[in-house]
């Protein structure tokens, strides 16, 4: 991270942009906009064009799958309310989403289309998770009763990887979350036979607010968002293109140096859980197969937001992994669902590294931790959050 002396560990958030990202949006700052039918619109489709091009081919998709969205979170929304309402006049109403481990931008969806104010008559089954937080499809399902399946392909706040093959096997409409698999993971969009993917540029090392979706052609999907008809009609809205450059050469960067960055990544992350693990009562909950950043953990007695807050007076930037609401520290809907007691779900620390950390500065925080989960603990709880 370029701010001086820090170490940010908190690459699930957002990952710092990639200088190739930069590179590339810097030789499009002055582009027109890409439906404009003269020159500066044609030389600007040329370079968006290009940037689908060079996403599908690293996603395994086919440039006219790849969709350019305004967030992960909107090609979510797009994919999950798009495929439920475009698969209902064929097939049954239910939407079936793994429990309470997916992101917001997927729940809230689900949630929305199936017990909202509207009543658009879905219903939903939530699928449970073990406790290893891997998420448990029924044996027996039948297509026909079935809008819509839908299953993160790996956690945000813990980095597990789920079992997105077996949501796909059966010829049911699945749309993956791969927000936190994309550009970290081999991904391979035909292999995998889902309808939708959806994945976020600042993720990888692209800019923020740039999402991608990737939409099958023969997929059915109604889309939430109307108006001018971009992206095949299923994101209207004039398209960025210094983002979906961006996007790409970010992507192009994340792919071509995986193997090395995933090999540091995880060097740093076993250093520090190697100091976690000989810290009294810790609980881990990053579980192979998972993602190399990611190492997510609890400190029973000790308060998430006084161990961010700890660290953060030491130089570090780290997360709770889970969205605090109104600056109360709740605890973690993915650590509840996978039967974690409120109690130590709320002392949870995600540590998430990024491609340019050093071994250097792991042993750095291994030596830092066990001192700041002490005095987290003699801080104590809060009471009644
Ligand atoms: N899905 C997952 C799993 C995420 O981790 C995030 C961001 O944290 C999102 C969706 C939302 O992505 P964006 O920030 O691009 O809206």
């Amino acid at each position: 991270m370029a701010t001086v002396n820090r170490l940010y560990v908190d690459n699930a958030a957002s990952q710092p942009l990639r200088p190739e990202a930069l590179e590339a949006m810097n030789a499009m700052a002055a582009q027109g906009n890409p439906a404009g039918q003269y020159a500066t619109g044609r030389v600007a489709r040329s370079h968006l064009e290009d940037a689908r091009e060079q996403i599908a081919e690293l996603l395994g998709a086919d440039a006219a799958e790849v969709i350019f969205t305004g967030s992960g979170t909107e090609a979510n929304n797009i994919a999950v309310q798009g495929l439920a309402f475009g698969s209902k006049a064929q097939r049954g109403a239910s939407v079936i989403a793994s429990a309470n481990i997916e992101h917001p931008a997927v729940m809230e969806s689900v949630s929305w289309i199936c017990d909202g104010p509207i009543d658009f008559g879905f219903t939903q089954q939530r699928l449970p998770v073990d406790a290893d937080g891997r998420v448990q499809l029924p044996s027996e399902l039948d297509p026909q009763e079935i809008a819509l399946l839908t299953c993160m392909w790996a956690n945000n706040e813990t980095g597990n990887i789920q079992p997105v093959q077996q949501f796909a096997d059966h010829g049911i409409p699945f749309h993956t979350d791969a927000v936190q698999a994309v550009g970290h993971l081999p991904i391979d969009f035909h292999d995998l036979g889902a309808a939708t993917l959806a994945a976020s540029a600042h993720k990888f090392g692209g800019p923020k607010s740039v999402g991608i979706l990737l939409a099958r052609r023969d997929a059915k999907i109604l889309s939430p968002v109307r108006g001018g008809g971009q992206e095949r009609k299923l994101r209207s809205g004039t398209v960025n293109v210094q983002g979906a450059v961006g996007a790409a050469a970010a992507l192009a960067s994340a792919y071509k140096n995986m193997e090395e960055e995933n090999k540091k990544m995880a060097v740093a992350r076993d250093l520090v859980r190697t100091a976690a693990e000989n810290i009294p009562d810790v609980r881990i909950w990053t579980n192979e197969p998972a993602l190399p950043g990611h190492l997510h953990m609890s400190f029973p007695g000790a308060e998430g937001d006084s161990l961010i807050m700890l660290l953060d007076a030491a130089g570090v930037d780290a997360s709770t992994g889970s969205a605090c609401s109104a600056g109360v520290n709740r605890a973690s809907h993915v650590l509840t669902a996978m039967g974690v007691d409120v109690d130590v779900a709320r002392g949870a620390l995600r540590l998430t590294f990024g491609p340019n950390v050093t071994q250097q500065e792991a042993s750095e925080l291994a030596e830092k931790l066990p001192r700041i989960v002490e005095q987290a603990r003699l801080a104590g709880m809060a009471s009644g959050a």
